[in-house]
């Protein structure tokens, strides 16, 4: 990236810094040695871009490395491969694309998204599968903990 000051091409990366969405860059000129910073961002204009609608309406880029930690901590010493946690969000990523493959907007909401997650979570593992409901489904009281644990384990108990 050329220096802003005096059109320069030959600057260098003196710190960087990654936010959540951007990384930002100071950068120094070697000829006049002004500093500048830059962002780097995403680009959402090109497709195939995953987005994530969350509860208050936000629309956030599609995390892999969130859901892997969020899938992680609920099967934190339950016998879950991390194959099997590959396995779940590489179905929740064909979800997306067959969206997009029937030209539909590439956007789960987060309820979606959890949901597609408890629904494999069920077939590996009911302890991992209730601690993930639960920080999903943001219980309000017991009853409604209990009543989704008879609906989704009815013929397991
Ligand atoms: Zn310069």
């Amino acid at each position: 990236m050329k220096c802003p000051f005096c059109g320069n091409p030959d600057t260098k990366v003196v710190d960087s810094r990654s936010g959540e969405d951007r990384k930002k860059r100071r950068r120094e000129c070697n000829d006049c040695g002004k500093r500048f910073t830059t962002y780097e961002t995403y680009d959402v204009s090109d497709a195939p871009t995953l987005l994530v609608m969350k509860k208050d309406g936000s629309v956030e880029l599609f995390n892999r490395t969130k859901i892997i930690a969020g899938i992680s901590s609920a099967v934190k010493k339950r016998p879950v491969s991390a194959e099997r946690i590959q396995k779940i969000v590489e179905s929740i990523e064909n979800a997306y694309a067959v969206r997009e493959s029937a030209r539909e907007k590439p956007i789960f909401t987060t309820t979606e998204i959890g949901d597609m997650v408890l629904s494999q979570l069920k077939e590996c593992d009911v302890v991992a599968y209730i601690r993930f409901a639960s920080v999903y489904k943001d219980f309000d009281n017991a009853d409604s903990f209990i009543r989704i644990i008879n609906d989704e384990f009815k013929s397991q108990m």
